[in-house]
């Protein structure tokens, strides 16, 4: 189905409920872009903030606490809140195609649709992949309802695929969560990195802090662990070694979606849409991509810091092109803090080659978070 209307206004299509994307409604309700229809495509409606999705793992938050409400924020902005994925686009043609198969035509359209993760096929085992976020709710849920009934002196046993920030701080996350939910249940927690190190990309003093944290409450870390496939109730390495679990998370490193990919639209080797320092495509002027979605000449860190930094500057930028005025360029901060969280009301920061925590850090780490989600609300 095409899309019949012949709009007269021209049209900004933002594709994705991203960091970014919240920045540039809020942008938008504050100072209007008059003469231009803004349409918001998203596969779901309340997004949660990734930084809060540990704490309401752990038991800290309700989801509805951790998330923002897309379809009020585009209320305030004037925008079209759409509920639907893309599912293509023709970066030639200023068109994108959506689940459904209906087709959208833009003058603009910005990119913040995140990174994808692919688990393999997993008939048997039951596999929970940690993106996308909206869809976590009910597995996690789920899997609470069940450790909960369990007989006491029953097993369970959870694994976790990848050991990076996400993966390490959900992990700590759900053992505090389980522990509390079920005492009566022996408990088993296994973290699986693919490399030798595990939490790269933060201070070594950090990552130190956060391997004994994860000693001390019986997390076992198994390291150079590459996973391959998954057979059975089991997740199997290339080398050949076996993990069994009652349920596995899947927080490996950040993918490229594909339909980005299959365009023309020109982008790096593991499929991310190449952005100049406007953040504009290198390929095609008229499309913007933001975020984990997207590739800088340098490659940056994947980390919603940069998607929430990208904001403001993207909403300058898409008022320009349409005003016809010169584009602001986006510079990427060189050093960047990451708390990550413990599960227990204690946190870890990490910055440059500083680490430290405390029950302080976890404070702050909820100030922070509260302030952003407050900001769009
Ligand atoms: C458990 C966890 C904890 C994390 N904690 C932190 C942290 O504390 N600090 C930090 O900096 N980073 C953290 N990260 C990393 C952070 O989540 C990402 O770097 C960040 O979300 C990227 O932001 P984004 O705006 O690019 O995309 P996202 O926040 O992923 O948003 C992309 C949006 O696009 C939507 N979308 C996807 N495909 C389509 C489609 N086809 N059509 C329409 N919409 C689509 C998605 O549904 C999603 O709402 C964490 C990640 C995880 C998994």
């Amino acid at each position: 189905m095409m899309d019949q209307q012949t709009h007269r206004r021209r049209r900004l299509l933002l594709i994705g409920a991203g960091h970014a994307h919240a920045g540039v409604l809020r942008s938008i309700a504050e100072m209007p872009m008059p003469g231009v229809e803004i349409i918001l495509v998203s596969p779901s409606p309340g997004v949660p903030s990734s930084g809060m999705l540990p704490a309401w793992l752990a038991g800290h938050y309700r989801w509805d606490d951790i998330c923002i409400d897309f379809p009020s924020l585009c209320r305030r902005a004037g925008a079209q809140f759409l509920l639907e994925a893309v599912s293509a686009i023709d970066p030639d043609a200023s068109q994108v195609t959506l689940a459904s198969g209906a087709v959208l035509n833009y003058d603009f359209i910005s990119l913040n649709i995140g990174p994808t993760l692919v688990p393999p096929a997993h008939a048997g085992l039951k596999l929970i992949p940690l993106r996308p976020l909206y869809q976590l709710q009910q597995p996690w849920q789920d899997l609470q309802d069940q450790v909960r009934q369990l007989a006491p002196g029953s097993k369970f046993a959870v694994l976790m695929v990848g050991a990076g920030a996400a993966g390490v701080e959900s992990i700590l996350a759900m053992q505090h969560a389980l522990s509390v939910l079920a005492p009566q249940v022996q408990l088993r927690f296994t973290l699986a990195g693919a490399g030798s190190e595990i939490l790269n990309g933060i201070a070594p003093i950090a990552a130190h802090r956060l391997e004994r944290r994860l000693a001390q409450r019986g997390i076992h870390v198994v390291r150079n662990f590459s996973a391959l496939r998954c057979e059975g109730d089991a997740v199997l390495a290339d080398d050949g070694r076996a993990l069994k679990a009652d349920c596995v998370f899947w927080a490996t490193a950040a993918e490229a979606h594909r339909w980005p990919r299959a365009s023309a639209l020109l982008v790096d080797k593991a499929g991310f849409v190449r952005i100049n320092h406007t953040l504009r495509s290198i390929s095609h002027p008229n499309v913007f991509a933001v975020g984990d979605c997207a590739s800088w000449d340098t490659p940056l860190p994947k980390a919603g810091v940069f998607a929430v930094r990208m904001g403001p500057v993207l909403a300058h930028n898409l008022r320009a092109v349409f005003a016809g005025e010169p584009l602001l360029p986006y510079r990427p901060q060189r050093r960047f803090l990451t708390l990550i969280g413990t599960g227990d009301e204690n946190a870890v920061a990490s910055w440059g080659i500083v680490g430290f925590e405390g029950k302080w850090v976890w404070r702050w780490k909820q100030r922070i978070d509260q302030r952003f989600l407050a900001a769009h609300r």
